[in-house]
């Protein structure tokens, strides 16, 4: 067995499988930056969800994934390059901004395609983060869940990068709270993707109930290709 097959296997083992609230934990396999061969290494060692960041790998190595894996995306997402992913992808998890989900509904009715979408938070009001304020949250998806082909299914947020727990609790259950009020009046919500290889632990006590994991699948990335 390689690495990725004992990551896997261990990430597999430790991932509880039910949140707190009772709800079953998704994995998505972050894969920016891997070859076709890890990726599919993950795949067959149990990795059903893969979530990519960049539309052109994923374009290169969308008929070369094996298994029939789930497809998300998981990054930030340019508005022109949206046609591409049209009617492949299963899950888009990064909808920070208006006119990228006027767009992501434009090209999916044109193409006869309902796309489902999560509505990113930016949780820790950060500069260099995508993202509504939790305070509009209650107003982008409404607004987003609007537009025509779109499904919201969820919220997603990405951590701060800090040591501090409480903080880090603080702001996970405030999600979770923003999660449970929308829940309540949208039956279609069913996901809150939060949760990365180093907070992933802290997001499910929390309250996620899917993690986007990278690192500890695949190693420290390389960016140097
Ligand atoms: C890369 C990435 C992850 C995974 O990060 P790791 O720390 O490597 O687990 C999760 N979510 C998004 C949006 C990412 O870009």
């Amino acid at each position: 067995m390689t690495d990725i097959e004992k990551n896997v296997e261990k990430l597999l083992k430790e991932l509880p499988s039910h949140n707190p609230q009772g709800e079953r934990v998704k994995l998505v396999a972050a894969v920016k930056t891997q070859t076709p061969e890890a990726i599919n290494r993950a795949v067959r060692a149990g990795v059903n969800i893969i979530g990519d960041n960049h539309v052109q790998e994923f374009r290169d190595k969308y008929d070369l994934i094996e298994g029939n894996p789930e497809r998300h995306f998981i990054g930030h997402l340019q508005t022109n390059k949206v046609k591409y992913l049209i009617g492949r992808t299963d899950l888009y998890h990064s909808v920070d901004r208006y006119n990228l989900a006027e767009e992501i509904s434009r090209r999916s009715a044109a193409a006869g395609t309902v796309s489902r979408v999560l509505v990113q938070i930016n949780i820790g009001c950060e500069q260099t983060k995508g993202g509504f304020d939790l305070s509009q949250a209650d107003e982008a998806v409404a607004r987003i869940a609007e537009l025509p082909a779109m499904e919201v299914r969820g919220l997603m947020a990405m951590l701060p990068f800090t040591d501090d727990e409480d903080e880090l609790q603080r702001l996970a259950r405030a999600m979770r709270s923003k999660y449970d009020e929308l829940k309540a009046v949208r039956p279609q919500f069913e996901y809150l993707s939060m949760g990365m290889s180093g907070d992933w632990k802290l997001c499910i006590e929390c309250g996620s109930n899917m993690v986007r994991i990278g690192t500890a699948i695949f190693g420290e990335r390389h960016y140097d290709k």
